[in-house]
């Protein structure tokens, strides 16, 4: 055996060590299972998105918390970071996750489209029904105790409802697929009315205090 070859195996095994590892783990086979996912979505044709988006935005935060915020879709500041909620409404987020005394290693977040729609126009409804399969078999890898539902796209989707935000906030709710799920003003909508913000924090203290 060469230098060459000789590296090469002590790399695959390595990795297949690696791997082992990860199996043999239930936190390292929840990676390997969202890892296989994130890898899916990377490869996603199902919907027209991929073609104008810079960049896949799967999640960002822990994959092993009991807590998962789902928003809409990512932005532009999103898709180019290839990270959920880092914008100027994520910003926000993050402020309220911390000022609860989280932070944003003590979640998981992501959203309901892998891929930016262009100029941050609303999800049309073809998309949803293409990418949201991800989420649900991401959530369905995570197990999470408590959903944080952002928004009106991602509050009707995951309660399979009709009513709109306003009604549905504060309220926690058994999803049709068994999940605890708090659905909540989208970060966005407070920063256009800034009013709303203590329902936001409300909602995410109530959310926290089921973890
Ligand atoms: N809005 C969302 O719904 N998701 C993001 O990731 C950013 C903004």
């Amino acid at each position: 055996m060469n230098r060459d070859e000789l590296i090469f195996h002590i790399d695959a095994l390595l990795k297949e060590e690696w791997i082992d590892g990860l199996n043999s783990s239930p936190a390292g086979e929840k990676a390997l299972k969202l890892k296989e996912l994130e890898n899916t979505c990377f490869e996603c044709k199902r919907c027209r998105l991929y073609k104008t988006a810079k960049n896949l935005v799967f999640y960002d935060g822990n994959p092993n918390s009991s807590i998962v915020f789902v928003g809409e879709a990512p932005g532009a500041d999103e898709d180019e970071q290839g990270k959920p909620f880092v914008g100027r409404a994520g910003r926000l987020l993050t402020a309220t996750i911390e000022n609860l005394g989280y932070t944003r290693n003590d979640v998981y977040i992501c959203n309901i489209l892998k891929h930016r729609p262009p100029e941050n126009r609303n999800p049309l409804p073809d998309e949803i029904e293409a990418c949201s399969p991800y989420l649900i078999e991401q959530l369905y890898i995570i197990k999470p105790k408590i959903i944080v539902a952002l928004g009106n796209f991602s509050s009707k989707f995951i309660l399979s409802s009709d009513e709109g935000i306003t009604k549905l906030r504060g309220i926690m709710k058994t999803s049709p697929l068994g999940y605890n799920v708090m659905p909540t003003f989208h970060p966005a909508a407070i920063l256009r009315n800034p009013n709303l913000l203590s329902e936001l924090e409300t909602d995410i203290k109530n959310a926290f205090a089921l973890m």
